[in-house]
């Protein structure tokens, strides 16, 4: 045989071996669980090396939830609301400012309807808590008075902030695990991962598509059903897709429904008529921010709201059982609704 072809052939193999290699690399799933930010959080990576990323993924997640959590005293975010009305900027970090900026920049766009400072009001319901309760209309309207995110004021170059009034409680459970999906994104990118799945409670997040290039398949879940009994199936890649509704969190009382999420102008559980918001789009703080946003809003001012925002879609699930969703999502979204129990409104 000649040199040259030799050569040729030697090539060849080396290019058959590096394809075989690499597609071991990819292709075999791995999968790991653990609990945080009050949820159970799933991973699931293509990559070989990846017990090593998991691990960095759950300590980012650990830190951002030990920096913001407002049930540690100690924490950045609980030194920030026991300093509130002093006068004195409390030393935060990079996560909590950019958290808290971006919340302010949601709260004006939904008119306060999303608006982290509504914490005082969080805490009276105590819906997280073993003891939820009732609070009079008095001390809703005192505490109600306490909401304003233009108190929250930002420092960015020395990473501090202040909370104006006494009393003035910032809670970040409405944003904080959108932000925490995206940290976990760029971790990935760094290590050269192109395919990945995070489900951090029902807030999912996606890098690329499958392995084999096909979009992901994100479960809605049904609002009155079993837990895991999904009414709709949506395909992604690279994007995520995070979910609001009032059947996450609540506590019933003589027959009604006492949910999570506060619209800050009653000071009571909002009653949009919306059950279930889901957002799509390419960052998850900013879906984070508005399926809760839109939550409170209802479904013409959460429609309303979601168009003005670009690369963003919704699927909106009234309590009348009707599923609202944007035009772009049409041609991604399957309803599996069996028991036709939801009207879909094309
Ligand atoms: P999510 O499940 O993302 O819709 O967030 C709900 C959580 O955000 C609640 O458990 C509260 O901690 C907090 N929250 C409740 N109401 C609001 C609101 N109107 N704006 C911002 N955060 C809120
Ligand atoms: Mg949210």
């Amino acid at each position: 045989m000649k040199k040259k072809s030799l050569i040729l052939i030697f090539i060849i193999i080396i290019f058959l071996s590096s394809c075989s290699n690499s597609s071991a690399k990819y292709t075999q799933k791995y999968e790991d669980q653990f609990f945080a930010m009050g949820t159970v959080i799933t991973q699931q990576l293509y990559y070989d090396d990846s017990q090593k990323v998991f691990e960095e993924v759950k300590k980012r997640f650990k830190d951002i939830e030990n920096s913001m959590t407002i049930n540690t005293p100690g924490s950045l975010v609980d030194n920030l609301n026991s300093k509130s009305g002093s006068g004195s900027f409390v030393k935060l970090n990079k996560d909590i400012i950019y958290v808290l900026s971006k919340a302010k920049n949601f709260a004006s766009l939904s008119k306060g309807s999303f608006d982290v400072s509504v914490g005082p009001l969080v805490k009276a319901w105590g819906v997280f808590t073993d003891n939820p309760r009732i609070p009079n209309k008095n001390e809703i309207d005192k505490l109600k008075s306490l909401v304003d995110y233009n108190d929250i004021k930002l420092n960015e170059k020395s990473l501090s902030a202040s909370l104006k009034r006494k009393n003035q409680i910032v809670d970040l459970g409405g944003i904080a695990k959108g932000y925490a999906g995206d940290e976990a994104i760029k971790i990935f990118k760094k290590h050269g991962i192109t395919s990945a799945f995070v489900n951090l409670g029902g807030n999912v997040v996606t890098l690329g598509g499958k392995p084999d290039g096909s979009p992901w398949k994100v479960g809605i879940q049904n609002p009155r059903g079993p837990d895991g009994e999904y009414i709709a199936i949506v395909k992604v890649s690279g994007k995520t897709v995070v979910t609001s509704g009032d059947y996450e969190r609540f506590f019933e009382k003589d027959g009604v429904r006492y949910h999570h999420i506060i619209d800050p102008t009653t000071g009571y559980p909002s009653k949009s008529g919306l059950i279930s918001t889901t957002i799509v789009t390419s960052l998850s703080i900013d879906a984070d921010a508005l399926s809760t946003s839109t939550f409170v809003l209802g479904l013409e001012k959460g429609m309303a709201l979601v168009k003005k925002m670009k690369d963003t879609e919704a699927i909106f699930i009234t309590e009348d059982k009707k599923i609202y969703t944007t035009t772009g999502l049409k041609d991604k979204i399957t309803i599996t609704d069996d028991n036709n129990e939801y009207e879909y409104i094309k």
